[in-house]
């Protein structure tokens, strides 16, 4: 059985839409300068890919441990920033530490069940 196989009809985007909308703070980029390049999917990646290809932009190589997609005006792949960059902040087990969240928290059960998920979406 493969990925898509155990995956059945669910994608990534439903899996994204499990975690919930937060704001950060104006102007904020700490956890984009500090964590270093998100980990990600082939999936993530390959939306990475066609995101900046249809923009004529190009894959940027790591610096250290600031995203090469960060800019003062905040993540440059918005649409396409992978499971990790949705997840920070939003879950008590990674909190923001400027103290930004959603208007509720994952629970735990909710972030369980999205790291089982989304480790589907590796195979
Ligand atoms: S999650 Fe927190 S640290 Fe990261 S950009 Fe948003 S406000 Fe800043
Ligand atoms: S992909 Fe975007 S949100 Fe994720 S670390 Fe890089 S700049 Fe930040």
């Amino acid at each position: 059985m493969n990925g898509a196989e155990d995956r059945g009809a669910f994608t990534l985007d439903d899996l994204y839409a499990m975690i919930p909308e937060m704001q950060c703070l104006p102007g904020c980029t700490d956890c984009c300068r500090l964590f270093g390049v998100p980990s990600r999917t082939p999936e993530e990646d390959a939306r990475i890919r066609d995101y900046l290809y249809a923009q004529e932009r190009s894959i940027l190589p790591a610096e250290g441990t600031r995203c090469p997609y960060v800019s003062e005006a905040g993540c440059t792949i918005y649409p396409v920033r992978p499971l990790t960059c949705r997840l920070f902040g939003t879950s008590p087990t990674v909190l923001c530490p400027r103290g930004a969240r959603p208007v509720e928290l994952l629970h735990e059960d909710v972030e369980a069940e999205i790291h089982h998920r989304y480790r589907l979406f590796w195979r």
